[in-house]
């Protein structure tokens, strides 16, 4: 994994500079790895002090925590290292006044060494000191060793309790004693889907074969177990249940969840598990409170996420709520999330049912047979597609039409083939939903425009099929401003319209105008191999493309084969 810094050594520095241009309301601490509230030196006479930290390498954790109803000051150490006692005691000096400080530490050996002896320092020298240790990794429930249980994402939420507590003025034993319930009622499980790279190393720190870890750290330490990679959904399960039974959550109990992304998963992923871990959580009857999900507590650019339960009550809740001014805090509504089946709407005068209907006439069923063909000829040629396109666009045509073909085959009973004109109308109004891309609107267009066509004459009439087709040409260079030559699925269809209409115009009989048609798009489609593209995805690929055909050239192609095919029988 390549990796945009400059040097391995100067990443963490670097890094903090950074973040003063993008938190306004921190400062650094002269000398050390430390960022605290600008405004720490009046606030420390409000309020009692709040300090965390850690490791870098967990964006935005500490940092991105500090502010007003937050953490005082984040002392960051080297990457997945702990941070240094001297920048410890520095930035207890520095916010702290006569009401004290409480140091929340993750519950690693390193951390708990370094901000202990700070304690002590600061401690010596007049200063009220107390610390929560935070150890709400419960994958490592069963097999506690004499470190027990790390303190990974959870953390973040007793940073935000404790934060709000103190803006309120709650003093030092008593913010101690809420953060140590918040740690107490607090339970994280992860999972990884690949290792994050430290800068300078160049590899990740472990490698999973399409497997995924259960349970690991947020440095990459090894996990309770590996399984195969499964659905989301089933993931989730293994995620919950060892954080409800750890937690022994009851029925019809108040909880937030916190799900985490630990560097590298896509925001998709997350929503997909966001809504499992609601589905699942209400499966439970528990009352979830809120939801908050993005990226807390990262391990680099690991993929994967973890799921943190906090029990609460009244009080916990409205901690949560209360404003504050760090930057990494979501902005999270001040309500329980809604049920999603309650918050679909359909818009207005949109009908999503369509009534079966039976084709009788010979026209009718033979459009159908042409139609089912040409979806089948895309979903076999799926992967010829996406090839083609991956090359020379961005390697969606395949599965969009193939998903567009499943999509027509699926309401093939529902079109009135009997009636072609409506039956292309309807299509093309399936297509623009189901297709999507750039070919979506294309033959969107093309089969209302056909459909336009067939309306203006008598449907017997070969004569008016293809001067049908033709226009629906014209429809898609008018929609996507392309002319024959510009490399796009035109230099396959509008040979194939012109030499049929030409054909049959001619007196030439239906099925040999059909293949003398069919002969030409072919050909037009290969000549696209040696052009440039004016229009689309791949005119921004210019003479890279040279030698591969265009897909939707090919596309057509494809589904002209079928559809003549189909008309030949
Ligand atoms: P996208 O580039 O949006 O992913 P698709 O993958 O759905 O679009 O379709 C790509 C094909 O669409 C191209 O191979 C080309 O044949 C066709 N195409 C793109 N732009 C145009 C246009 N302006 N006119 C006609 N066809 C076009
Ligand atoms: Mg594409």
């Amino acid at each position: 994994m390549q990796k945009l810094i400059n040097r391995p050594e100067q990443v963490v520095n670097e890094m903090l500079d950074g973040l003063l241009v993008l938190y306004p309301n921190v400062a650094r601490l002269s000398h050390h790895n430390v960022l605290l509230r600008d405004d720490a030196e009046e606030a420390r006479d409000r309020q009692i002090a709040l300090i965390s930290g850690g490791g870098s390498g967990h964006e935005p954790a500490h940092g991105g925590y500090v502010g007003q109803g937050m953490l005082s000051a984040a002392v960051a150490g080297e990457v997945f290292t702990s941070p240094s006692v001297d920048s410890i005691v520095s930035a207890i000096r520095a916010v702290t006044g006569k009401l004290g400080v409480l140091l929340i530490v993750k519950n690693y050996t390193g951390d708990r060494l370094n901000f202990g002896l700070a304690a002590e320092i600061a401690r010596s020298e007049g200063t009220l000191v107390e610390t929560v240790l935070v150890a709400d990794d419960v994958a490592l429930a069963a097999k506690v060793d004499y470190a027990g249980r790390r303190g990974i994402a959870g953390t973040v939420l007793v940073h935000k309790i404790a934060g709000a507590a103190a803006a309120e003025g709650k003093d030092l034993p008593q913010v101690a004693s809420i953060a140590q319930a918040v740690a107490d009622n607090l339970g994280t499980m992860g999972v990884s889907l690949s290792a994050g790279t430290a800068p300078g190393v160049g590899k990740p720190s472990f490698t999973l074969d399409g497997e995924v870890e259960l349970g690991l750290g947020i440095h990459g330490e090894p996990g309770v177990r590996r399984i195969p990679l499964r659905p989301a959904d089933e993931i989730v399960d293994e995620l919950l249940r060892p954080i409800e039974r750890t937690l022994r959550l009851r029925t019809g109990e108040r909880i937030v969840v916190l799900l985490n992304n630990l560097g590298a998963t896509t925001n998709m992923e997350l929503a997909i598990i966001a809504r499992k871990v609601l589905l699942g959580l209400r499966a439970e009857d528990y009352l979830v409170e809120r939801v908050y999900a993005g990226t807390f507590v990262s391990s680099l650019d690991m993929a994967g996420v973890s799921i943190s339960l906090l029990r609460v009550n009244d009080e916990r809740l409205r901690w949560l709520d209360a404003p504050t001014a760090a930057p990494a805090w979501p902005r999270v509504a001040k309500r329980e999330p809604g049920e999603v089946v309650e918050r679909i709407i359909s818009s207005q005068g949109e009908d999503s049912t369509r009534e079966e209907r039976s084709t009788e006439t010979p026209i009718g069923r033979q459009t159908l047979r042409a139609v089912l063909a040409a979806c089948d000829a895309l979903l076999a040629a799926e992967e010829q597609l996406t090839e083609l396109d991956r090359l020379a666009g961005d390697g969606d045509l395949g599965s969009n039409m193939a998903r567009a073909a499943r999509g027509i085959k699926e309401a093939a009973g529902t079109y009135a083939f009997d009636r072609p004109a409506e039956a292309f109308r309807d299509l093309g109004l399936s297509l623009q939903q189901l297709l999507g891309g750039s070919s979506g609107p294309l033959y969107g267009v093309f089969f209302l425009r056909a459909g336009a066509g067939l309306d203006s004459g008598a449907i017997g009439d070969l004569k008016v099929w293809a001067q049908a087709l033709l226009e629906a040409c014209g429809a898609i260079g008018e929609l996507g401003g392309a002319a024959l030559g510009d490399r796009t699925m035109l230099d396959a269809l509008l040979p194939f319209a012109q030499t049929f209409d030409e054909q049959i115009r001619g007196g030439v009989p239906v099925k040999k105008a059909l293949l003398a048609a069919f002969e030409v798009a072919k050909q037009g489609a290969q000549s696209t191999a040696n052009m440039t593209a004016r229009r689309g995805r791949s005119s921004y690929l210019g003479a890279r493309v040279m030698g591969t055909p265009d897909p939707g050239a090919v596309a057509v192609i494809v589904w002209l084969r079928a559809v003549v095919g189909a008309l030949e029988e």
